[in-house]
């Protein structure tokens, strides 16, 4: 079992705490935060070290402010306005492409990770929100061109109006299944990244924890995400189930484990299937007291699920109550 925080450990261990003795085995920390100070120290204390990886988050690096033909484009022909944790970058802007894409090379090079997890793999969008955003994009020219060749089409039309309006009357379906081939093309290539660097290295996704049919198939519509196809590139999926800040009971928690491991055939036996390692919500926005993160935590172990971790440890470390939570359930698993 897989017992993880997630964010630096920073908050936790400015209270001279040690990881082992909270039950903890596995951190997932931003790469940029990763020195071999941390690496050491959370080995030391028996934890396997995970890097998350920001991959369409056009804010990190500041990409998008400084290369503005990157930045999402939306049906009107606008620059999409950022979200509120998110701002998305264009998934076919080439120069974006290898700018991530080298960042994740020198990262694998630089440190013995256990592994790297996919965040913000998505098109444009704020999911854990109670009224997430949700916007159409992209279509700069880059997009649209490449549409083209992928549905050997060519887009009627003078103006990005024009443009995407004819995409939405004659090639809806294709347009979303081309947008789903885009975020698959991403994935694989982080695969093949991680996995020339070392074998060993699990591939994770962080995702939106929506089922197929929610809100239309919006997940896969406007996110592009399919969680059946990317099965083919990640070793574990992470849903981000945040019950609080997306305005739901703890019992979202044990109700999508159990949707995910049905629907996509999660199987702790076998060592072909995807693992689950769900990331549950310890963060007070809004307010969650002690006894509802336990009630998650174990919630996040249930069904086919191998492992747990927490959105952040930060909240933990800022809470007793959350500490001693924590504590309690990880004992209790092995
Ligand atoms: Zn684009």
């Amino acid at each position: 079992m897989i017992k993880g925080i997630y964010a630096h450990p920073k908050p936790f261990w400015e209270q001279d705490l040690r990881l082992d003795d909270y039950g903890v085995n596995a951190t997932f920390i931003h790469s940029t935060e990763i020195d071999e100070a941390t690496l050491q120290r959370a080995q030391r204390e028996g934890c396997k070290v995970f890097a998350e990886f920001a991959t369409l988050n056009g804010k990190y690096g500041n990409y998008v402010y400084d290369h503005p033909e990157a930045h999402p484009m939306d049906d009107q022909g606008n620059q999409v306005p950022p979200a509120t944790w998110f701002l998305g970058a264009c998934p076919t802007d080439s120069g974006f492409r290898s700018f991530r894409m080298q960042a994740l090379k020198e990262l694998l090079a630089k440190y013995p990770l256990d592994g790297v997890w996919m965040d913000y793999i998505h098109w444009h969008a704020q999911f854990e929100d109670p009224y997430p955003q949700l916007v159409k994009t992209c279509f700069n020219d880059s997009c649209l061109n490449a549409f083209q060749i992928w549905a050997n089409c060519e887009i009627e039309g003078k103006s990005t109006p024009d443009k995407s309006k004819w995409i939405f009357m004659n090639k809806a379906r294709e347009w979303e299944d081309w947008r789903v081939s885009v975020i698959l093309d991403w994935a694989r290539e982080f695969r093949e990244i991680v996995k020339i660097s070392n074998p060993q290295a699990l591939v994770g996704c962080y995702h939106c924890a929506w089922k197929d049919e929610d809100l239309g198939g919006l997940r896969r519509r406007c996110l592009g995400l399919d969680i059946e196809a990317l099965k083919e590139y990640v070793d574990v999926f992470s849903p981000m189930v945040y019950h609080g800040r997306s305005g739901k009971t703890p019992d979202y928690v044990r109700d999508y484990v159990e949707y995910f491991t049905s629907r996509y055939h999660i199987n702790k036996e076998d060592s072909a299937s995807p693992q689950l390692w769900p990331i549950v919500q310890a963060q007070d926005e809004p307010r969650i007291p002690p006894e509802e993160f336990e009630k998650v935590l174990h919630y996040g172990l249930s069904g086919g699920s191998t492992g747990v971790m927490m959105f952040t440890i930060g909240s933990v470390a800022a809470d007793k109550g959350k500490l001693e939570a924590m504590k309690r359930v990880y004992h209790q698993y092995p």
